[in-house]
């Protein structure tokens, strides 16, 4: 149906849980779905490209876009400033599009009480076990032993705002999770709401059917 709305796909969980593994792959499922490709100050993993993962930057220049009204919502994570740059946002949702956040509890706080609240679709991600989340942390292998501990540490925080989401997965077995994840998301592209269209439609329904009498 032509004259879609873009919807605001939020994905929250503690650290390690899987929403970076999952948010690749639904990308990789919709092409169309765009990536909100956060600000943040901390350091660059190995690997992490600047534009792509993260737009790496400054706490001063950070500040100067939050200043400017230019983050659609930010917060302070782990010691460090992150934030959704506005412009790409607002630019895929007018052309139809899907955009994809991974953002903590309080980003998706900020964005289900702004102005687009009303077409976000949040879902927070739990691990199977406190146990397991730690073992993730670990074996993904980018972070050093006092990060670690410190994401385990903040990891209740996280946790502690399941309760405001849309949705709630357990990611334990990885393909079963992003299996529900697509079945959520192409539901949720069909609510009465994303889809503008169909009162142009219905009408034109109602047309023929009265010719038709
Ligand atoms: P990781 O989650 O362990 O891969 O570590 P990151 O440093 O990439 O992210 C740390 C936390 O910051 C995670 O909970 C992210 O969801 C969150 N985060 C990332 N980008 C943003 C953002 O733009 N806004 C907010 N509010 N949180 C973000
Ligand atoms: P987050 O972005 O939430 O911090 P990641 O996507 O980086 O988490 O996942 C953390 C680690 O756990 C990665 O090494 C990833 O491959 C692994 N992982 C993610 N989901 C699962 C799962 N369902 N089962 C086993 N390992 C997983």
């Amino acid at each position: 149906m032509s004259n879609r709305r873009g919807l605001l796909i939020i994905l929250s969980s503690p650290s390690g849980a899987g929403k970076s593994t999952l948010s690749r792959r639904l990308r990789d499922w919709d092409p169309t779905i765009a990536f909100s490709v956060s600000a943040t100050t901390r350091a660059p993993r190995p690997g992490e490209v600047d534009g792509q993962d993260y737009h790496f930057m400054s706490q001063p220049q950070f500040k100067q876009d939050v200043a400017a009204g230019d983050m659609l919502e930010h917060a302070h994570v782990f010691g460090n400033f992150y934030g959704s740059p506005r412009g790409p946002v607002q630019a895929a949702i007018d052309a139809g599009r899907d955009v994809l956040f991974d953002i903590d509890w309080q980003g998706a706080q900020q964005i289900r009480n702004s102005a687009l609240g009303a077409h976000t679709l949040s879902i927070f991600l739990l691990p199977p076990s406190i146990r397991e989340l730690h073992r993730r942390l670990e074996t993904r292998g980018q972070d050093a032993p006092d990060v670690i501990a410190k994401r385990m540490e903040k990891s209740w925080d996280e946790i502690s705002h399941w309760d405001g989401y849309d949705f709630v997965l357990v990611n334990e077995d990885l393909d079963a999770t992003e299996a529900r994840l697509k079945t959520i998301i192409e539901a949720t592209r069909l609510r009465r709401s994303q889809q503008p269209g169909l009162t142009a439609h219905v009408r034109a329904l109602q047309t023929e059917f009265e010719e038709m009498q």
